[in-house]
């Protein structure tokens, strides 16, 4: 082993404490922008006949409204 004297050893603790810190806040960064949750037009769904908005799952065109039963297709208006 070699001797480090305190000042050296301070300055690789911080060094590596915010190197950590940088690594855990990049992740989170990434984390969050990967699952930011986005409603779109196209999965929001108004039915017709009630008037009752509700969404629908990312993976369906259409569903039944919650609120009359009817069968709604999600709106591609932009
Ligand atoms: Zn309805």
């Amino acid at each position: 082993m070699f001797p480090i004297d305190f000042k050296t050893g301070f300055l690789v603790y911080l060094v590596l404490a915010l190197a950590g810190l940088g690594a855990v806040l990049i992740a989170d960064f990434l984390r969050e922008r990967r699952r930011a949750w986005r409603l779109s037009e196209a999965h929001l769904c108004r039915c017709p006949v009630c008037h009752h908005n509700f969404i629908l799952p990312r993976t369906l065109t259409s569903g039944e409204c919650p609120h009359c039963g009817r069968t709604c297709h999600a709106s591609r208006r932009r």
